[in-house]
Formats: structure tokens, sequence, C-alpha cells
């Protein structure tokens, strides 16, 4: 079956880099852009030009540097705003000013203070003035989900005649639910050009920005904004790496396809991480440090006997070393014999029944077993060899060596199995 192509719009370095903790400079911002770039993603949105000095530097250097993906500035509905962007985007490879205007009552009466009426002329005229200075126009009318239907459908019209040729509907407070965001977007598909792409951006509020994504893609949207982490304002943005893994781990229920190198993902997460200092949440969906790890004993034997069993995708499918199986006191035999395997070390049963009591002792003190602390446990109790030769161990001999040594639990951090593979 032939599968749509979705461009994945990414707003990292826009929508991510406006919330707190997240901001960067031009070198970071290049970085990452860079990256992005290897991500696969099809724009890269690298700021709102007119908001600062360092925005507009950022997106005129991404433009100058970053030359396969479309760079997108955004702009308010205001000539000054869009002629700014586009004195930023205009040495870009392919570039796209991004106009937006709040389309609400809500936002019309207390934000803008202005009517429906000069809000449609206001939309018209200003996608007028982008088209005038660049072909690729992107149009959104903010808090489109909180907007009267007939409204909003009124002022897109008016933006595809003025020459924006994608539509992008914003879930901007993130209020709306799935199925009701697809119905929006469905009926939105139908009333305008089928050469006008419609877009999606939804905002995590109710933890629901990447579910309303896919309902969007599903009901015809073809392009999506996301970001890295999902970061973003407040709750963040709908997260790239969860719905480009949507896509792809389940292509009988989303049969779409994007340009993004999913390997690509783990690095670009750790780069965002390491530039802005916000680390992700342990157990945030493909990105996290407990994404792929398994701690539950009969979880641990599943895995070794096939992944399968509790993996979806693999770890090395988006980027991430090797599935970590993470030695705690909730660990099996078998996890603990296969870990001192990969370290060198082989023992019979009844070595391993040794280990593996003393390996329980010192979970339940530190939680999570190191490599270093099993190595030492093994010293312990083989009485100070470390490489334990097979056979047959006299235990009632070498005996003794109680926890005194044990360490404290000085660090939970988890590594990859593969970064600690000196043995
Ligand atoms: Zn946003």
């Amino acid at each position: 079956m032939e599968r749509a192509r979705i461009t994945v719009f990414d707003t990292t370095l826009r929508d991510g880099e406006q919330s707190p903790g997240c901001s960067m400079n031009v070198q970071e911002k290049l970085r990452l852009a860079h990256q992005l770039d290897r991500l696969g993603v099809d724009l890269i949105e690298a700021g709102f030009p007119i908001a600062s000095e360092g925005d507009f530097a950022a997106v005129q250097a991404v433009a100058a540097a970053v030359r396969r993906p479309i760079i997108a500035g955004l702009a308010r509905a205001s000539s000054q705003d869009i002629e700014r962007a586009w004195q930023a985007l205009k040495g870009a490879a392919r570039s796209r000013i991004h106009v937006f205007l709040a389309t609400s009552d809500i936002h019309l009466h207390y934000k803008l203070k202005i009517s429906r009426q000069k809000c449609l002329e206001q939309a018209r005229d200003s996608v007028r003035m982008a088209k005038s200075l660049c072909a690729d126009v992107e149009f959104s009318p903010e808090d489109a989900t909180r907007t009267d239907h007939e409204f909003l459908f009124q002022v897109l019209e008016a933006v595809v005649e003025a020459g924006a040729t994608t539509l992008n509907i914003p879930d901007t407070v993130g209020y709306s639910m799935p199925e009701e965001f697809g119905e929006l977007i469905r009926s939105i598909r139908k009333r305008v050009p089928e050469n006008i792409t419609i877009s999606t951006h939804c905002h995590n509020d109710l933890g629901l920005a990447v579910a309303n994504s896919l309902a969007a893609i599903a009901a015809g949207a073809r392009q999506v904004e996301c970001t890295v982490n999902g970061i973003g304002e407040r709750a963040g943005n709908a997260s790239l790496e969860e719905i480009v893994m949507a896509m792809r781990v389940r292509p009988d229920r989303y049969p779409y396809e994007t340009g993004v190198v999913a390997e690509q993902l783990f690095p670009s997460s750790q780069l965002l991480s390491d530039l802005t200092g916000a680390t992700v949440q342990p157990n945030k969906a493909i990105t996290g440090r407990n994404a792929f790890a398994h701690e539950a004993g009969i979880h641990q034997d599943g895995m070794l006997k096939n992944p399968l069993t509790y993996e979806i995708m693999t770890p090395q499918s988006v980027g991430v070393p090797d599935s970590r199986l993470v030695l705690g006191k909730h660990s099996g035999r078998h996890a603990l014999a296969m870990r001192c395997e990969q370290m060198g070390f082989q023992f019979d049963r009844r070595e391993l029944d040794e280990i593996y009591r003393r390996f329980v002792m010192l979970a339940d003190k530190i939680k999570h077993v190191e490599e270093h602390h099993l190595r030492e446990l093994i010293q312990h109790t083989r009485g100070g060899s470390a490489r334990i030769p097979s056979g047959n161990v006299d235990w009632s001999v070498v005996g003794g060596a109680e926890p005194s040594y044990f360490p404290q639990a000085s660090t939970t951090f988890r590594r990859h199995r593969a970064q600690c593979g000196d043995a």
C-alpha cells in the first residue's frame, strides 16, 4: 500500500526554545539545527525574528548554514514582523514565512481588542504581504480550537485566496480532545482546495498533544508541528519522537511515512538536553532513560528469551545503544548470570547461587547494582580473584567477606550495557 508522506515541521528552536529553562544562544541553536538536519526533519522553524536580536541572528545563521530543510521564521500579522522575518530568512536555500493571528473571540476581545471583521482583513492583508516576499507562506489562526468554526472557515478561505499554501491549525491551549480535533481537521480538509496542506500544532496541557496530532493526521493533516522531547510553552508541544515512532510501530493504523531517520531520535534528544540542561523525565516515551529499561525479574527473563516479549521497538531503532537490564532486587538469576557473562565471568550453578544470594542483599541496600559493584561482589565472594576460572569451587573455603565493604548508595544512574562492557 502506498503510504502518504507527512511533513515534519520541527519547532524545537522556536516554540520549544520559548519554554522556561530551554533557551539557547546562537551557537547552540546552530548545533541543534545541524542535528535536526541529520534527523531528517522537513522544516526547521528557527525562531521569531522580531522577538529579539538574538532570535533574528539565530534564524539568519541557521538559514545560512543548514541548506536541506526549509527554514521557517515566525511573524505576527503585521508588516514589521513580516519584513523582519523575511530579512532573517532570505539567505536560506528554501524559506517559509509563518504568519499567525488569533481568531478566537476570547483572544480578539481581551488580547487584540479587534473585531472579527478586522481580524479577517488583517489576516488576509498580512498573508498577501508575506506572499509578495516569499512563495511559501503558512498561516496559523491562533487558538483555532476555541474559535467559532464558521468564522475559522472564513479566515482560512481568505488567507488561501491571499496566497497561503499551508494552513496550520493550532490547539494553542491544549484544550481539544482527539476525536473533536480530528473532526475539525476533517471539516477543514473538505472546505479547502486539495493543493493546500493542512498542518497541526498541538499543546500538551492535558497530555493529549501526540494523540491530537495523530487524530489530525488520520483526518487529513499532512504536516505535523512538533518538538524534540516535546518541549514547548507550558506543558509542551507534541513530541516529535513519539509521533514518528507511533506511525512506525503501527503502520496498520497509521500508514504514513516521514523523512525522519529514527536512529537519530535519541542522539537529538541527548543533544537538546545537553544544550539546555533540561533533562528528560526518566519514564518519557522513546527518549527517557527508562524507556527501554527492564528491572522486574519476569520481564528480564522474558527479554533474554526474546525481546519481543516486552519490547514493541528495539532501542537500536531509535538510536539508544542497547536496552538496559537494570540490576536491582527484582532481578532474577538469569539476568544476573547474563550480566556476569558479559563481564567475562562464568559460574556453575552452585557459584551462581552464592553470587545471587549476596547480590540480593546488596541490591536491597543500594537499589541499582552497577557493574563495579558486581565486580567487587564477585571478587569478595571469590576471596580476591577477579577472573574466576569456571569449574568447581569449594565455597566453604571461600566463605566470609560479609557486606561490610558494601558501598553506600552513591549513584543510581544506570549506564547503557554497551557503555559498561569493558570486560
Ligand atoms: Zn505553540
